[in-house]
């Protein structure tokens, strides 16, 4: 960036698409595509600032896709999943459309749709037939009551909106350069099945370490862990910092990496916290898709947060693939129990890991 310096002519006009992302937020968007200089006869401004043209392929052109303009030079593997590559014109596919945004619809649609369904789970009758512990067990076992926990999500939750808040603002595209063209529905679905593996690494990994590392365990990731007997509105409570670590930085990275549009993280990060509420709603409901379609589901965590499973089944939210290539991978049964509902019995380990 130049300040002050005379150019040639032939930069006049260059759009503000080819500016550095700096110019493009400070300079008003008249003064940007050379307004004022149409008309009449040329006068040369006294602070003028450089625009050359692209030398660099689309595909690295910083403003080439405004969108995910200050990480496209870190991470090589965005262009592959770019929303400018396969894009289809939609209008108004969205039912928020033209009335919030979607940076502001992926900060706070996951702290809806959490209340909602798991506020859905909550208002359930007992439903003693398809209940993984009886109520007399979660009684007994958990550690902490119900206010508590609504206090701990709801502090988890500002501090996941705050950093969602900052991450959008950070990669939004800067305002005066058009709408974003979102990609094709296949592409979209393939960075959502991106997004979901990055997320799986992340948390499988760090999970993990927070049971082997015993000061982790005992200061931050125990609290999740006094629900022995998960309920839904518990799928989120955490230490902050595990919060922050764990979903809100997992949610983040897949997002950048994965290269999805603010408006397809509203439908991932969604869909993320509902599989994550259904792991830890503590029934087997007949019909439940998610029982159907993932084998990491609710009896698969329920196993997890049990005493004798806390080594075991560290996988979430999506798949079981890291447990079951890294050797912490519990079969289990389910199993009728004669107060009614389900057990899920651990059964034998499948490799012979310690
Ligand atoms: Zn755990
Ligand atoms: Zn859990």
């Amino acid at each position: 960036m130049v300040v002050g310096e005379e150019e040639e002519d032939d930069d006049d006009d260059a759009p503000a698409s080819y500016m550095s992302l700096e110019v493009a937020f400070l300079i008003p968007a008249a003064a940007r595509d050379g307004g004022g200089e149409k008309q009449g006869r040329k006068k040369a401004p006294p602070f003028r600032f450089s625009a050359p043209p692209p030398k660099t392929p689309t595909l690295f052109r910083f403003s080439s896709d405004p969108h995910r303009v200050l990480i496209l030079p870190f991470l090589k593997i965005r262009p592959l999943f770019a929303s400018g590559l396969h894009q289809s014109h939609q209008a108004k596919m969205v039912f928020w459309e033209g009335w919030i945004s979607d940076e502001l619809m992926g900060t706070f649609s996951p702290i809806v749709v959490y209340w909602l369904y798991a506020g859905m789970y909550q208002l359930l009758p007992p439903l003693d037939q398809y209940r993984l512990h009886t109520r007399k067990e979660e009684e007994q076992k958990n550690l902490v009551p119900l206010s508590s926990v609504i206090k701990g999500v709801l502090l988890q939750q500002l501090v996941q909106a705050t950093v969602a808040g900052l991450m959008f603002l950070i990669t939004a595209k800067p305002s005066g350069e058009g709408s974003i063209i979102q990609p094709s529905l296949p592409v979209q679905l393939i960075q959502i099945m991106v997004a979901m593996l990055i997320m799986d690494t992340w948390q499988y990994f760090i999970h993990r370490y927070m049971h082997q590392n015993k000061l982790l365990y005992r200061h931050i990731h125990s609290q999740h862990h006094k629900l022995v007997v998960p309920y839904a509105i518990g799928a989120l409570y955490n230490h902050p910092l595990e919060g922050l670590l764990l979903d809100t930085f997992g949610g983040a990275i897949s997002f950048l990496i994965s290269g999805m549009t603010a408006r397809t993280a509203v439908f991932f990060f969604c869909f993320a916290v509902i599989k994550t509420v259904d792991d830890h709603c503590g029934l087997w409901l007949p019909g439940n898709i998610f029982h159907i379609i993932f084998q990491n589901n609710t009896a698969y965590h329920d196993v997890h947060h049990q005493l004798h499973g806390t080594k075991y089944n560290y996988s979430q939210p999506f798949f079981s693939i890291w447990d079951r290539l890294l050797g912490t991978y519990m079969p289990f049964s389910l199993v009728n129990r004669k107060e009614g509902g389900f057990e899920a019995r651990i059964g034998k380990r499948l490799n012979g890991m310690s």
